[in-house]
């Protein structure tokens, strides 16, 4: 089992069920949220355990869409997107050793004008996945 939560402990969670790899959206939204490229990695809804919320904080980004932070510490947490049954959560959280790895760059096509991206290997898409 995994654990993770924000800055301040104001939020903490247990992943419970194995976690995809590592995703990383480069889109404007993403940027703007996360002050610069988006990690994400997702498990099984029911597989994410909230263990402390007292922080936790909704943002409606799209009408599908809410991106869970913590409001007392601004830490972003979670991506949820309604209908689906995976709950993206942000790598960054866990408390080490993640034990992940990394798979793509996604919204490549949107990515900001300030920073390049050097060759790593991995798949890149102009889009969602
Ligand atoms: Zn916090």
């Amino acid at each position: 089992m995994k654990s993770g939560g924000c800055l301040c402990g104001a939020v903490r969670y247990e992943l419970r069920g194995a976690s995809t790899s590592v995703t990383y959206c480069h889109c404007a939204m993403c940027r703007r949220w996360h002050g610069h490229v988006g990690a994400y990695a997702a498990v099984d809804r029911e597989d994410l355990a909230l263990v402390e919320e007292r922080g936790l904080k909704w943002h409606s980004s799209s009408s599908n869409v809410r991106r869970g932070f913590c409001a007392e510490c601004g830490s972003c947490l979670f991506f949820d997107t309604a209908g689906d049954p995976k709950l993206a959560f942000c790598p960054g959280t866990l408390d080490e050793p993640t034990n992940l790895r990394s798979k793509a760059h996604i919204f490549v096509a949107s990515k900001g004008d300030y920073y390049a991206m050097a060759e790593d290997g991995l798949l890149r898409l102009d889009g969602s996945p």
